[in-house]
């Protein structure tokens, strides 16, 4: 089949190259001329596991192409996919959508003869009916149907996900699209995924109670972190309990410095303001948004205490900034809100990141960028582990706690024993609810 994806970012170069993979015709549009030049060329701009060697294969194959000309590349297109950033909207918390419509406009103008689009986006339900009105406005003549299928990959895992969903989810109205979906991911059914199919408003709904959801079960876990501190519990174990119980799994149970990212934070905002546009206002979900701010406050007094109160030209080390491991997109990450407090109050900081420093140099000025984490650390008074990178799980103890002026710990992400750290060396160790 051939097949159009507009926008080359995490989701859409992702589709493209494993759509490709799959053994479609794939021409991947992007408005940004610089990252289609890097794409032709084989180089991947942003960092995703085993993404560079599929993009290397598929463009060798000839079956995949990048290009920044719409019509050329939607010309003959079965399924057009449109897979630009739906941010939040600058001060009001809704979705963006002006990147879609945008996509949408051209695309009307670049259809010929018959497509379904496809919005892989994630968009605020009634969104896809949305987008045909601007197809049809901005061509009258055009002939295509509406499909919303909202994606799910995790960065990190994007290329395992893809390939191997825990589901597919197709909304569409007519007979004709859903043949031409079920057309495009039939290679997955060798391995027997499961597919929903369902209306537009569903599809979109899904993709935001999905999110929601997550999002809220991170959040409960940190609040009952909190009190574990408390009470003397400890949260890595009552996880452990109760994640144990078939009917609440054991995933996304781990307490943390809170989530960010650029899904779970702009998709809650957005589930948030549809709930208040419709008179049904997601009061969980508004909690859940309120609760993760306190979560990152808290680790910032955590530091605080960690250095009995005092700030101001004390070092400290910072270990993981990008908003979770494998990935150097630093999207609302928890480092966002941490390390400019930090520095705001005085502290020396340093900072060090195995993919993070691209973005993440233009986003927290003032800070010292290191190598490695040893280099971090020499003659800090604490280290912040605060993304869970495994070149940070397996650390030499007491050598980093040798190079130390003060050997203390902050583990915002719970990977080590305390009892192990101390015995290293450290005079003082503070995870999350332990
Ligand atoms: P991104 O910012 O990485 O990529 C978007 C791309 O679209 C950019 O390269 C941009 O240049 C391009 N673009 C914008 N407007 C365009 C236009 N009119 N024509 C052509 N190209 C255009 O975004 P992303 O992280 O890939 O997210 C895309 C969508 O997928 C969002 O709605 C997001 O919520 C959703 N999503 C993201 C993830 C994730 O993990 N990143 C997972 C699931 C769903």
């Amino acid at each position: 089949m051939r097949i159009a994806v507009v926008g080359a970012g995490y989701v859409g170069l992702v589709s493209g190259v494993c759509f490709s993979d799959f053994g479609h015709e794939v021409v991947c549009i992007d408005s940004d001329p610089d990252k289609i030049l890097q794409l032709r060329q084989g180089v991947v701009p942003i960092y995703e596991p085993g993404l560079e060697d599929l993009l290397a294969r598929n463009l060798a194959s000839g079956r995949l192409t990048f290009t920044t000309d719409m019509a050329q590349a939607v010309d003959e297109a079965e399924a057009v996919f449109i897979a630009v950033g739906t941010p939040t909207r600058r001060g009001d918390g809704h979705a963006d959508l002006s990147y879609v419509m945008a996509a949408a406009a051209d695309i009307g103008r670049a259809l010929t003869g018959y497509a379904v689009v496809v919005t892989k986006s994630t968009v605020p339900v009634g969104t896809n009916r949305k987008v045909a009105a601007v197809l049809r406005e901005a061509n009258p003549q055009a002939s295509f149907d509406m499909v919303s299928n909202p994606e799910f990959l995790r960065e990190g895992a994007a290329i395992d996900d893809f390939m191997r969903p825990d589901r597919v989810v197709i909304g569409t109205e007519t007979e004709r699209a859903r043949k031409v979906m079920a057309e495009l991911y039939r290679p997955l059914s060798l391995r027997e995924f499961p597919v929903v199919y369902t209306g537009l408003e569903s599809a979109e709904m899904i993709k935001y109670a999905s999110n929601a959801f997550l999002a809220t079960k991170i959040t409960f876990i940190n609040e009952i972190a909190a009190l574990c501190e408390r009470v003397g519990a400890d949260v890595k174990a009552v996880a452990k309990g109760m994640g144990m119980d078939g009917r609440i799994g054991s995933k996304f149970l781990h307490a943390g410095p809170g989530y960010g990212g650029s899904c779970f934070p702009k998709d809650t905002r957005a589930l948030a303001r549809s709930g208040q546009d419709h008179a049904v206002p997601m009061q969980i979900v508004e909690t859940v948004i309120k609760v993760n701010e306190e979560v990152k406050r808290r680790m910032f007094l955590k530091i605080e205490d960690l250095l009995d109160g005092r700030l101001r030209d004390r070092t400290i080390a910072v270990l993981g900034l990008t908003f979770k491991p494998n990935t150097d997109d630093m999207r609302e990450a928890p480092s966002l809100t941490l390390v400019p407090a930090l520095v705001g109050a005085g502290a020396k900081v340093r900072v060090c990141d195995p993919q993070g420093q691209r973005e993440g140099e233009a986003l927290l000025p003032g800070v010292k960028w290191c190598d490695s984490a040893y280099q971090a650390v020499q003659g800090a008074d604490l280290v912040v582990i605060l993304t869970e990178w495994n070149e940070f799980r397996a650390l030499d103890l007491a050598r980093l706690a040798k190079r130390m002026a003060v050997p203390q710990m902050a583990d915002l992400r719970n990977i080590y024993d305390p009892d192990e750290v101390r015995a290293a060396g450290f005079v003082r160790y503070a995870g999350v609810g332990r």
